[in-house]
């Protein structure tokens, strides 16, 4: 993968870096069409003004893990599932009619004792950005020729969730693979999902790694940093859904918690316009150098990846409701 990712980074450094002698500008890839971003929408948090957003502090440590935030945000910690009996799943037996009397030899069972829990959602997993889309890139890194490529950090992860999700028998279905072609498509991330025909309850989970606003080429400072999680406003199971995300990704990764956000005034595209709960987790600032350095190790996206399958097998546990 980091093989991949350096050429990737070459690919793109050779096209709009400064190595590159530039008699003409160098060109622009080409929209792709219907599926190109229309000017008001807004895809992630980028593009949303600070003074819109809606914080909700989420106390993002596991129950019996300590870590190192162990003490931070307690004042606000949003209550969680964890407090509530988990409900028994559809596929739990219901108890056997004994009629009253109590069986002296237990028969022996032929099937496993813990039969694979049914699967009870189908996770929606959008990979973000397309390769064609221009910006949602660092600035160079010092070796004067590779960038963080935001489509490339979303796709790895997902397709790291998507892995591990095969293993735990937990259905999902991949928004878009396609690769080489894709732009913002935005609208069309919706209509999949939206038109995704399951038999199971849908969740939109929409992977993302941040940029804070700086001049073209610069680096932001580096306070700003850590990790959000955005929901629908109004959409309770939303919220529910990114403080079970939050909490994962922040115990996994040690990153700083900038806890829940949402907003009313520019709202986000794919949780504003999905029919089903949705979140979108912003992981990191790739163009802070530090979190960037980060975030193109492979230790640190399998971390990531990691969290959100904790995340979904929790859900999957535990419901949403
Ligand atoms: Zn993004």
């Amino acid at each position: 993968m980091k093989n991949f990712f350096e050429a990737i980074s070459n690919f793109f450094a050779s096209l709009f870096g400064k190595r590159t002698p530039a008699p003409a500008p160098a060109p622009q890839p080409k929209p792709t069409s219907q599926y190109d971003r229309k000017r008001d929408e807004v895809e992630d948090s980028s593009d949303v003004p600070q003074d819109t957003v809606t914080t909700v502090k989420v106390k993002a440590v596991l129950p019996d893990a300590p870590g190192p935030f162990a003490d931070d945000d307690k004042e606000d910690a949003i209550d969680k599932a964890e407090d509530e009996e988990p409900t028994p799943g559809p596929g739990t037996d219901p108890k056997p009619d004994t009629g009253g009397t109590t069986p002296t030899t237990p028969t022996t069972p032929t099937t496993p004792t813990t039969p694979a829990p049914k699967p009870r959602y189908l996770w929606c997993l959008d990979n973000g950005h397309g390769k064609l889309q221009p910006g949602k890139r660092s600035p160079l890194f010092e070796d004067g020729t590779t960038r963080f490529f935001e489509y490339e950090f979303n796709r790895d992860v997902v397709e790291r969730i998507m892995k591990a999700l095969d293993k735990h028998g937990v259905k999902y279905f991949d928004v878009v693979p396609d690769f080489n072609d894709v732009g913002s498509f935005l609208e069309e991330r919706v209509d999949r999902a939206n038109k995704k025909k399951s038999d199971l309850d849908k969740i939109y989970v929409s992977v993302h790694s941040n940029a804070g606003p700086a001049a073209d080429g610069e680096w932001i400072p580096n306070t700003i940093k850590g990790v959000e999680t955005w929901y629908a406003q109004n959409s309770k199971r939303g919220q529910k859904l990114a403080a079970v995300f939050q909490k994962h990704i922040i115990t996994q990764t040690g990153f700083k918690n900038r806890n829940l956000k949402s907003t009313a005034e520019k709202p986000l595209y794919v949780l504003e316009k999905t029919t089903m709960p949705a979140i979108l987790t912003e992981n990191g600032f790739y163009n802070n150098k530090e979190e960037a350095a980060e975030l193109v190790k492979d230790a640190v996206r399998q971390k990531i990846a990691d969290a959100h399958v904790e995340a979904i097998l929790e859900v999957e546990k535990n419901g949403i409701v």
